[in-house]
Order: structure tokens, then C-alpha cells, then sequence
């Protein structure tokens, strides 16, 4: 019989975190040896010096040799559709226009406190596995109302403590088709939603894909917002709406500011034309966002054998110096049914999806779900250094390849200098 496990699991919003003064014995990606490090009175890491050389105050927490690093960065992810698994018929083809269909017969019923239970789920899940940053788009137009995004704004602001989120609305059906999307839209950043969101190849035809990305940089332009757009997620060498996101960004001077979510159809894209978009992509200094487990899973979907496997090129981005971020995107929901918000399993499936199996490509593939990410999220005062913010994640093993191979959970999370859950 299992022995009892000691760690005691806690839920995070019902406690006051206990505040730290510092993480004694931590292991550090990319450094030899153990450090100590030290927190200042608002949380953030005050100095880094090597095990033992300074003399400790009470009241650290003790990594005894784990690895401690920068809490985790979803970059992508969908709090509205959490566990909604639970709510519709399941997904018999498994593709994404079944996903939407059955998700826009459930939205249409949701409450706001609904939607806000879920989400409160989801980043419980996220933050216990260590993530600290998430980006959650949430669904605006004329089929889900605003009901959606006040329950995502709500559930932020009951978790505030736990984890800082950025919203992004997001047209699921599309702002020309769905004509009243687009003062949706407006009204949900009114509320005190972030970020542009978009859906561009979720358009009738080319010409509106255009016409849709024209849209969003309106409205970025208007409320000085960055743009986080689905885009290309399908396998139709045709479809083409990321080169004109990118030729966008540098036309309206919005280059660092835009972030491009999925883009799969640049791996179905002959070669030629693959390296185009990927050195406009670079120029236009566009981020993106590949989500592996729902990639892997909504993609490939029309195809016999052999079924491509629907990320976008990730090697051959980062190989051209294109900032490459991974998501989890779904967590059990019509789109994706599976899905625990553990950022490392996140970067484990990347692993194998585009073949990031050497250490240092095991190294970037931890990248996507915390330096990159950042990146992307544009956060300041991250990561393992002094002046940064004190929140990070300690790992009960000492390297990137053990944290990649046995995706433990964390024996620490820590927000600010706080510890949430150990
Ligand atoms: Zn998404």
C-alpha cells in the first residue's frame, strides 16, 4: 500500500501565502553548484549568491538541491472554455469547425458565474504545476455576449493573488461574419480586457481575412493594445493570413506587439514560400505561439496516412531567430478533452512534435513555456535575476532533461516572495 503522502496540498485562494525571505539551495539552469537567493520587502529577488556564502534569516524556504526556476508562462490559453467538456456532446470528428459548432450551442446558455467557477478551476490547475503568467483569450461576439468575459474578468480578479492574467478578446466566429462582433469587442476592452484578439482564417474568404486583420489593428491603434491573433490553424497550404499579419505589424509601426497563435499552415506551405514568411515573420519581429497537445490533436484531421502532425515549424523559426512560444490552449474542453495545465507537459509534447530532442534543444523547448513566453507576454521584472519579481516555481529534480522526462510537480510555488503551494 502507498505510504501517506506528506506534501500538503493546499487550495491557494482560501490561504494567506506565508512570505518568504528568500529560497536557500536552489539549483539554477545554466550554473554550476547551489545558490541562495534572497527576497526584498515587496517580494522581489533582492540578491543570487552562491549556497552557504551568506548568512540566512529564518523563514526561506529550502530547495535542498531542486531546481528553481521562473514560474511558468502560458501564453495561450482559453479560461471561458475550461471543463466545458462536461457541458456539450462529444467531438465525433475531432476537428475544429465540429469544436466551434458544439462550443457555440453551449455558449449561448453560460452564465457569467458559470464561466467564472470554471476559469477559477483552470488557474487553480495552472498555478498548483507552478505557472505564474497566463494569457487567456475569451470568446466576444454576437452568440457569446459579454456574459463570458465578465466571468473570466471576475474569476481574475478572485485570483489575483495566485497569478497575473492577460485577456484577449477573441471573435470565435469571426468579426465580419458575425456582424456586432467588432462593438463586442470594443465594449469587452472597455470592461478592462488587454489584448486584440482575432480569428483571421476564420473568415468567408481571403479578402475578409484581410479586411479582419485591418480590423484588429484599428482597434489596437485606437485603444494602444497589443494583437494576439489565431491564425493559420488548419493544414490548407492556401491559406496565407499570417504574411499579411506580419507585412501589418511592420506597416503600423506595431513590430515586438503582435503575436500570431498557431499558425500551422506554415508547415504545409512549400518550402519556398515557408522561408518567405518565416524571415517576414523575423523582420516584422512577430512572436509566435504554437500550442503542441491541441495542434497534435485538431490537426491532421483530413488526412489518411501519413497525418501530418499540425504544429507550425518550430525548429526552423527559432533556427531564424523568430520568438517561439508554446500553450497549453484547452483545458477539457469541446476543442481539446484532455489537458491538466502543466506547462511541462506542454513542453514534453514539443519535444516529440518537432523533434527538440537534443539538451539544448531540450533547453528551448523549456524556453517556449517560460523565457519565451515572457517575451511574448512582453512581462517585465521576469526571471531568475536580481530586481526581478520573486515568483517562481522550485522542481524536486536538478536539470532541464529530468524536469522534461518526469514532469514532476513543484515542491514550491512562489508569487512575489509568497509561498502558494508547496
Ligand atoms: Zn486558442
Amino acid at each position: 500500500m502507498a505510504k501517506k503522502s506528506r506534501t500538503r496540498r493546499r487550495d491557494a485562494t482560501t490561504s494567506i501565502a506565508k512570505r518568504l525571505t528568500g529560497i536557500t539551495n536552489a539549483r539554477l539552469r545554466g550554473r554550476r553548484g547551489l545558490f541562495d537567493l534572497t527576497f526584498d520587502d515587496i517580494g522581489h529577488i533582492r540578491t543570487i549568491r552562491a549556497a552557504g556564502r551568506a548568512r540566512r534569516s529564518a523563514g526561506g524556504f529550502d530547495a535542498k538541491g531542486g531546481l528553481v526556476l521562473p514560474a511558468f508562462v502560458d501564453p495561450h490559453l482559453h479560461l471561458d472554455l475550461a471543463y466545458s467538456v462536461e457541458l456539450v456532446k462529444p467531438n465525433k470528428s475531432g476537428t475544429l469547425l465540429e469544436a466551434i459548432r458544439l462550443w457555440d450551442e453551449a455558449k449561448r446558455r453560460l452564465s457569467a458565474d458559470n464561466v467564472r467557477e470554471r476559469a477559477i478551476r483552470a488557474i487553480n490547475a495552472e498555478v498548483s504545476f507552478g505557472t505564474g503568467f497566463i494569457r487567456t483569450h475569451v470568446d466576444v461576439g454576437t452568440g457569446a455576449g459579454l456574459r463570458l468575459t465578465e466571468g473570466v474578468l471576475a474569476a481574475r480578479e478572485a485570483c489575483r493573488h495566485l497569478c497575473d492574467i492577460q485577456i484577449a478578446v477573441f471573435p470565435q466566429d469571426g468579426i465580419l461574419r458575425d456582424p456586432g462582433a467588432l462593438e463586442q469587442m470594443r465594449a469587452a476592452i472597455e470592461m478592462g480586457c488587454d489584448v486584440v484578439g482575432g480569428i483571421a482564417h476564420n473568415e468567408r474568404t481571403d479578402q475578409d481575412s484581410r479586411r479582419h486583420i485591418d480590423l484588429l489593428f484599428e482597434l489596437a491603434r485606437e485603444f494602444n493594445r497589443d494583437i494576439d491573433c489565431h491564425i493559420d490553424e488548419t493544414d490548407d497550404p492556401d491559406s496565407r493570413c499570417t504574411e499579411y499579419l506580419a507585412a501589418q505589424t511592420i506597416h503600423h509601426g506595431w513590430q515586438g506587439r503582435v503575436t500570431a497563435s498557431h499558425v500551422c499552415a506554415l508547415s504545409s506551405y512549400d518550402n519556398a514560400h515557408a522561408r518567405k514568411v518565416i524571415n517576414l515573420l523575423r523582420e516584422a519581429r512577430v512572436h509566435v505561439v504554437t500550442n503542441p497537445p491541441v495542434n497534435l490533436h485538431l490537426q491532421g484531421r483530413y488526412d489518411r496516412y501519413p497525418k501530418r502532425r499540425g504544429l507550425t515549424r518550430v525548429t526552423e523559426l527559432l533556427a531564424a531567430g523568430v520568438n517561439v512560444a508554446a500553450g497549453q490552449d484547452c483545458i477539457a474542453d469541446p476543442f481539446y478533452p484532455l489537458g491538466t495545465g502543466q506547462m511541462l507537459d506542454v513542453a514534453h509534447m514539443l519535444f516529440h512534435a518537432d523533434h527538440l530532442s537534443t539538451p539544448p534543444q531540450m533547453e528551448q523547448a523549456l524556453d517556449t513555456v517560460t523565457e519565451n513566453a515572457a517575451r511574448a507576454l512582453r512581462l517585465s521584472s521576469y526571471g531568475i535575476r536580481a530586481g526581478a519579481r520573486g515568483c517562481v516555481v522550485a522542481l524536486p529534480c536538478e536539470d532541464v532533461h529530468t524536469a522534461l522526462r518526469t514532469r514532476p510537480r513543484p515542491i514550491a510555488v512562489i508569487r512575489d516572495g509568497r509561498l502558494l503551494f508547496r
